[in-house]
């Protein structure tokens, strides 16, 4: 055994105190300070873990995980990869009902972190029997001593961001940030944030961000089900074709929509600009950050912190792959030219 303070126990040690970064490029047309909370520095790469570790450490807490329990969740790829994680450290099985928007190598990497995977397609209806949603609760029904993490309609998805990213966030900011712009999926991440830091100053403002294609701004205006607003989009994770109960609507001030070609260019600007690799719905908030500023949301003293969900390296086969970018016209009205590759 070596004596030393600086080992962690195990890798789930590492989940969370992600670092707040100040950016210094994308956003200097624009007036206020921007930082951003990026979650790809989790150990499973993504801010799911922080939800993963809670509400699994909870089921243990009130007795309903035991030894070789099986755990089962729908996603589009990194509550999965969290969720594969915790339960090798912790000894439990795990089923993943995954989109089938979710690309390949996400899917691979699933795999290789001991998850059994099942595939559904992504254009079912929520009641559909081939949706993910119905997949994972007939596995939950068949499989004997399973638990369902459910995290659109899980309080503790939300209370796991109240507990440590939003804390994090005012402790980085000394209390001082004026804005958050978040993406909202389930709605785990902003509604748990802006529960914290509205505690503690209620003046923050909370900036959710949406896609084209998704229900949750109109029904965050109008507290209607609007069917018209639903159609298919490419970004993986935000958004959303129902309406989570782990959402809190009224503890977000405003959404804004970003369109996939937007958010796609904003991810790659951020990885030249900034250094900073990191996924599609990153792009997705930098971008809706910026057309909030467009709109008048800062001024010169606005300190605004932007939550980055997760790491670039699950995007190789779409936003960084030119062909990709070219099969979804996104290189044709932009002036930016496909970075060259020369094959010698
Ligand atoms: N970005 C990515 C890449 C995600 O996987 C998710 C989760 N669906 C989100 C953003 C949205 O986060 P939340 O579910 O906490 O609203």
């Amino acid at each position: 055994m070596i004596q030393n303070t600086g080992i962690s126990e195990n890798i789930l040690d590492l989940v969370g105190n992600t670092p707040l970064i100040k950016l210094n490029k994308i956003t200097k047309d624009v007036p206020g300070n921007f930082y951003v909370k990026y979650e790809g520095f989790n150990p499973g790469h993504s801010m799911k873990d922080r939800i993963a570790l809670h509400i699994i450490e909870e089921a243990e807490r009130q007795g309903i995980l035991k030894e070789g329990s099986t755990i089962i969740e729908t996603t589009s790829g990194n509550t999965g990869f969290s969720i594969a994680l915790v339960s090798i450290i912790k000894g439990y099985k795990c089923i993943l009902a995954v989109n089938s928007k979710a690309s390949s190598g996400k899917i691979n990497m699933l795999k290789a972190m001991g998850a059994k995977v099942y595939v559904c397609p992504a254009h079912a209806k929520a009641d559909d029997p081939r949706s993910y949603y119905s997949v994972a609760k007939r596995l939950h029904e068949e499989t004997a001593n399973s638990v369902y993490i459910n995290q659109y309609f899980n309080q503790l998805n939300s209370e796991a961001h109240y507990l440590s990213t939003g804390p994090e966030i005012w402790n980085q900011t000394n209390g001082e940030l004026t804005h958050i712009v978040a993406a909202s999926g389930t709605g785990g991440t902003i509604s748990g944030v802006s529960k914290y830091v509205k505690e503690q100053n209620p003046n923050v403002k909370v900036l959710g961000v949406d896609a084209f294609g998704s229900i949750l701004k109109k029904f965050h205006e109008t507290g209607e089900f609007d069917k018209d607003e639903i159609y298919p989009y490419r970004i993986e994770g935000l958004g959303k074709n129902l309406i989570p109960s782990a959402t809190n609507f009224e503890l977000i001030d405003v959404f804004e929509k970003v369109t996939d070609e937007a958010a796609a260019h904003k991810a790659r600007e951020l990885a030249i600009t900034e250094g900073l690799f990191t996924g599609y719905t990153s792009g997705a908030v930098v971008q809706a950050a910026l057309q909030y500023a467009e709109k008048g949301y800062f001024d010169e003293n606005s300190k605004v912190v932007l939550i980055l969900p997760d790491h670039g390296s699950r995007y190789m086969e779409k936003i960084y792959s030119d062909d990709w970018m070219k099969e979804q016209g996104f290189f044709d009205s932009q002036t930016e030219e496909a970075p060259a590759v020369e094959y010698i």
